[in-house]
């Protein structure tokens, strides 16, 4: 069982952790990659000669070689980030540098570091920011976004999976005619990548990002992937160490945009991840699928749950009539069960469907069906006790 893989499985008996989507639990092999690397390899990257260094240079580059592969790119177009945050900043803010006028469009849909950036953007240079809307169940049609898209628009930001509701919309679609328009396109894979095969090439976008630490690796980690005709477009977050040549010009190529030294301890235990993560693919997939249908039919046999999604996803978020998305959160808590409550940084979508927050499950492939049947038993019994008073 892919479980027993997890020592946090093992530390914490009394959690359950239904909380994926804001971050994973870690496999062994990744602990012990970071560890192994801290213990005996720890030394900086490309600034010296000596093998420990040379070696450490080495580690980086096989992982940007795993990741490109991971996502059907060039070693060249993967850059190393923070995360996924860091990643839509640095697009962003390209845009936003490049001071042409025209506008930006987003989606209701959007996680608000594939928001805030834009709209910062947008405030300083006179760029237009257009939003479009999801539909009552907060799905989003292509249409929707297409509609806003012409002959000015600078770029076109979208998630591949929303972190609410799991939904995804068409964004191979969606790219396309943002390329057929002269646009940009950023696909924020946050969430997606780490439940389905992400093929950068297929879905035809200009930048991608995603987080390590979703992707069970460790905080800290993420990539930004920038189609190699689309990086003259990028201006760097930072300038300084390892992205400069001598004459203090940016380098071409991933390393003129990781400033500074990099989490290289962090990078080396996302490799081990996506190996991870590949080699157990067909496994992984078979027990998402499985486990996110036995949470949609277990929250669809509570009464009192009114389920926001309109099919399984390993993602599901909900409400209970008359019970506040905190009130519940603490209750759960109480009883060893962690889910996320609230706007899950999805302000526009909460508002759009007219809600001031949710309830939010997760899961991944390590959970196990007895604990989402831990979580129907105490959702049964706090909407019993304490529901039902709207
Ligand atoms: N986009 C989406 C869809 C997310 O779910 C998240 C994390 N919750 C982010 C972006 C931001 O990711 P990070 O915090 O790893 O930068």
């Amino acid at each position: 069982m892919l479980r027993d893989d997890f020592p946090f499985f093992k530390a914490r008996p009394e959690i359950v952790y239904l909380d994926n989507a804001a971050t994973t639990q870690k496999p062994g092999c990744v602990i012990d990659s970071v560890t192994a690397f801290m213990t005996s390899r720890n030394s900086n990257m490309g600034r010296s000669l000596y093998p420990l260094s040379s070696n450490a240079s080495n580690m980086v580059s096989d992982v940007r070689c795993k990741i490109a592969s991971f996502i059907n790119a060039d070693a060249s177009e993967i850059i190393f980030t923070k995360g996924s945050t860091e990643a839509l900043s640095m697009v962003a803010s390209s845009i936003c540098k490049s001071r042409k006028k025209g506008n930006i469009v987003i989606t209701e849909l959007e996680h608000s570091s594939n928001y805030a950036p834009w709209l910062e953007c947008c405030r300083r240079g006179g760029t237009e920011i257009r939003v479009a809307k999801v539909d009552a169940n907060g799905e989003l049609n292509a249409q929707s976004v297409t509609s806003l898209i012409d002959n000015t628009t600078l770029a076109v930001s979208i998630t591949g999976m929303s972190n609410v509701t799991g939904f995804c919309p068409d964004i191979k679609g969606i790219c396309s005619f943002a390329k057929e328009h002269g646009a940009l396109s950023m696909i924020d894979a946050a969430q997606l990548a780490v439940h389905d095969k992400v093929d950068v090439k297929e879905i035809g976008c200009d930048f991608l990002c995603l987080s390590g630490h979703k992707l069970y690796g460790p905080q800290g980690t993420g990539i930004l992937y920038a189609r190699k005709e689309a990086q003259a477009k990028l201006v760097p977050l930072a300038l300084g160490g390892g992205a400069v040549e001598s004459d203090y010009r940016q380098k071409k190529g991933p390393e003129g945009f990781e400033a500074g030294t990099q989490n290289i301890a962090g990078i080396v235990g996302l490799g081990k991840a996506i190996e991870y993560l590949i080699q157990h693919y067909n496994e992984i997939k078979e027990r998402e699928d499985e486990l996110s249908g036995y949470l949609f039919e277990s929250l669809k046999g509570i009464e009192a749950v009114r389920i926001l999604n309109t099919k399984p996803s390993s993602i599901v978020s909900f409400t209970i009539q008359g019970l506040g998305n905190y009130d519940i959160g603490v209750l759960l808590a109480q009883r060893g069960i962690c889910i996320r409550t609230g706007s899950c940084c999805a302000y526009n979508l909460m508002r759009a469907l007219k809600t001031e927050g949710v309830c939010r499950v997760s899961i991944s492939f390590a959970n196990t069906k007895e604990e989402i049947d831990s979580l129907a038993k105490a959702l049964k019994e706090v909407s019993n006790r304490y529901g039902g008073k709207a």
